[in-house]
């Protein structure tokens, strides 16, 4: 019974994981359709057929009866009604080659905006060409924001990337009206790309739960037929042994009664025979079944390696910051709360840094965004590979990191810190034929009696901007009055 018991484990274990996943999945969903909501409400007000389109999204949306055939048809009807925006006379000062709109097959919005004189259409265009350009850099933002929160596959992803790139900083109108068309498609795929996926596990688990119960009805009825079978054997044996014990008490013919009793002890030699000829047959089918679920066991055992990597590796994406490869700001929260409580424990010492890289706007205004990003990526290698092992550090945001130092004195961290920040400090750094400095100021607080997580990083805070009020490239430890 106890290989049955860990068949059920895994059962129940997989179909807890399912259910992670599909909570994982409702959540996703949920910011999905968030996002949809609000830029959908952040494109209103261009058309009235539209904006009745939008509505309709959004109204699908609230009553929770999203039918992804009946979407495309939407998605469509949106693109026309966004391609015809597009052939707007306001639209045409930029196109000056686009053939005229026929007015009479056109919609209302549009022979309005027809109207009007060379000024008027001019104060349209920049009116329209702003609006639209303030919905691309929305739906950019609102794209970043999403891509923090749901979990693409690694192609799918850098495409988002490129496509919230684009939104946040074209001015041409075709390409921004493709970027928006191609993220309702990202949304799309990753709606039905997470539904196919959990409809798949379901089956699976479902084939899976069936051959189980297979498993499980044979061998029950290999039991039952076994048990009737010896049930039979001592009955057959029961009985001649009564005829036997009745001949003997009765009968006074020495020479029968050895008869009887040899042709009675026959047929209880026959009875066992038979018994062990059907046990062997069911030893067999047992054993050949036995082999089966072990091949289906292993199968399971593979497939669960795999579910738990794969759900491994989304874990790690989801703690980790995209561009410098450090633990992000999740992850920073929670080594923070497992080393506070340590902490409250242990009462080991335990200091808390926060890193700022000084005059980081300079390098991105001199050199470029790229170059930004670029030292923010050297910047957090040598702090991963500097630190110990037992220390802690993350990207907080933007340029700024957090450190943890557990069993160190915040004296010992600022030792660290300081060699960091004089290594940092000598890197050579080049932007075109420019050597570029790159400093660094922090702030370090220890944990005291009464702290909380937030008291200790506020103190920590303190001190950096103390740090940077005398002048950065410095690190500055808080006393407990500050
Ligand atoms: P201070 O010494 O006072 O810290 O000056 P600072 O210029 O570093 O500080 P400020 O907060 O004024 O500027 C921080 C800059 O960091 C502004 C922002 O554009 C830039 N930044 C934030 N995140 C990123 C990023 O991911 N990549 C790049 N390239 N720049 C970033
Ligand atoms: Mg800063
Ligand atoms: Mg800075």
């Amino acid at each position: 019974m106890s290989s049955d018991q860990t068949w059920k484990d895994k059962y129940f274990q997989e179909l807890e994981s399912a259910e992670q996943r599909d909570e994982q999945w409702k959540v996703e969903r949920n910011t999905l359709e968030r996002m949809l909501v609000r830029t959908s409400l952040a494109s209103e007000g261009q058309a009235p057929e539209l904006d009745r389109l939008l509505e309709r999204v959004r109204s699908d949306l609230r009553k929770n009866k999203v039918d992804v055939k009946s979407w495309r048809e939407l998605q469509n009807q949106i693109d026309r009604q966004v391609a015809l925006l597009d052939d707007m006379p306001a639209y045409k000062h930029e196109n000056p080659s686009a053939p005229p709109v026929n007015i009479a097959s056109e919609p209302k919005s549009v022979i309005e905006a027809a109207g009007g004189d060379e000024v008027q259409d001019n104060a349209d265009f920049e009116g329209a060409h702003s609006q639209r350009l303030r919905i691309a850099r929305r739906v950019g933002h609102l794209l970043g924001q999403l891509l923090s929160q749901v979990s693409l596959e690694p192609t799918a992803e850098s495409h988002a990337r490129n496509l919230q790139k684009a939104l946040l900083s074209s001015d041409n109108w075709d390409e921004l009206r493709e970027g928006l068309n191609q993220v309702a498609d990202l949304i799309l795929a990753a709606v039905t790309r997470g539904q196919r996926e959990f409809e798949a596990f379901l089956k699976r688990l479902d084939e899976r739960l069936e051959a189980l119960q297979e498993h499980f009805s044979v061998q029950s009825s290999v039991q039952t037929g076994r048990q009737a079978a010896a049930e039979t054997l001592d009955r057959n044996i029961r009985k001649e042994i009564e005829q036997v014990s009745w001949h003997i008490e009765t009968s006074d013919d020495i020479h029968g009664l050895k008869q009887s009793v040899s042709s009675h002890l026959e047929c209880i030699g026959q009875a066992v025979g038979r018994f062990r000829v059907e046990e062997t047959e069911r030893e067999k089918m047992l054993s050949a079944q036995l082999m089966a679920m072990q091949e289906k066991v292993a199968v399971m055992e593979a497939h669960s390696e795999q579910m738990q990597e794969q759900v491994r590796k989304e874990r790690e994406r989801a703690m980790t910051d995209l561009l410098t490869q450090l633990p992000n700001r999740e992850a920073w929260q929670e080594r923070l709360a497992f080393e506070f409580n340590r902490w409250k424990r242990y009462q080991y010492p335990l200091t808390v840094g926060v890193l700022d890289i000084d005059l980081f706007k300079r390098v991105n205004d001199s050199y470029g965004h790229k170059a930004g990003d670029r030292v923010l990526q050297l910047v957090a290698r040598e702090m991963k590979n500097r630190l110990r092992t037992t220390d802690f550090v993350a990207r907080f945001g933007g340029e700024e990191f957090v450190l943890l130092f557990p069993e160190t004195l915040p004296a010992d961290a600022q030792l660290v810190m300081d060699k960091l920040r004089s290594h940092v400090r000598a890197l050579p750094f080049h932007f075109g034929r420019d050597p570029v400095t790159i400093t660094f100021s922090a702030g370090l607080a220890a944990f005291a009696p009464g702290d909380t997580e937030e008291s200790v990083f506020e103190r920590a805070d303190r001190a950096l901007y103390v740090a940077k009020d005398v002048g950065r490239n410095c690190i500055k430890v808080s006393q407990l009055t500050d």
